[in-house]
C-alpha cells in the first residue's frame, strides 16, 4: 500500500487539524506515517504551526565530512516531506565519508544529535542522494535514541527486515518527488 492517504484517513491521524488544511499536504503519504513515532512527530510539527511556517532551507542541515557530497545531501533534504525535513534539521547531523576521505576521528556530536552517515564511495550524486533519502527515512520513522529490546537473533532479523522495508517505502516516495 503505497500512495497518498485518502483524506478521511489523514484526518483520523491528525484529529486536531482542520481537514480542509490537510488538502494542502500532498506529501502526507502512507510511507510517512508507518510508525507511531512518526505520527507523534507529525502531530508535534502541526502543533508547532509547521504548516504555516516557512519550510526550513536545506542549507540549514548540519553537515560535516567530504565537501564533494554536500550538494547531494541537501538535494535529498529538498525532496523529503516538510515535517521530516524540519525534524532532520533540528535533530540530526549528517556525516559524509568515502568520497575524498577514507575515515576520520572527530569530537562528540553536538546537542545529542542523531548521526546519519552517508557513504560517498560511489562518487555518484544520484546514488549518494538515494542513500541520504534512505537514512533520513530511518531517522524520521524510528526512535534511534532508544535501542529496541531484542529477545533472540530471529527477532533481531525480523525487526531489521521491517525497519528496512519501512525506510525503502518512504525513500521511494520521496525519490519520486
Ligand atoms: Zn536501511
Amino acid at each position: 500500500m503505497i500512495g497518498v492517504l485518502a483524506l478521511p484517513q489523514r484526518w483520523a491521524l491528525l484529529p486536531d487539524v482542520d481537514p480542509r488544511r490537510l488538502v494542502r499536504c500532498p506529501w502526507l503519504t502512507y510511507g510517512l506515517v508507518q510508525t507511531t513515532v512518526a505520527i507523534d512527530r507529525l502531530r508535534a510539527w502541526f502543533g508547532r504551526g509547521g504548516l504555516d511556517a516557512q519550510p526550513p532551507a536545506s542549507s540549514l542541515v548540519r553537515y560535516i565530512g567530504d565537501t564533494e557530497m554536500a550538494a547531494a545531501v541537501r538535494d535529498a533534504l529538498d525532496r523529503i516531506a516538510p515535517a521530516a525535513r524540519d525534524y532532520v534539521i533540528r535533530h540530526a547531523i549528517v556525516i559524509g565519508v568515502g568520497w575524498s576521505s577514507a575515515g576520520w576521528t572527530g569530537g562528540r556530536l553536538p546537542d545529542h544529535r542523531v548521526c546519519i552517515v552517508v557513504s560517498g564511495r560511489s562518487r555518484d550524486a544520484t546514488c549518494i542522494r538515494g542513500i541520504a533519502l534512505h537514512e533520513m527515512a530511518h531517522t524520521w520513522l524510528e526512535s534511534v535514541e532508544e535501542s529496541p529490546a531484542l529477545s533472540s537473533v530471529e527477532d533481531a532479523v525480523d525487526l531489521r527486515g521491517a525497519v528496512e522495508r519501512r525506510a525503502r517505502i518512504l525513500a521511494a516516495e520521496w525519490s519520486a518527488r
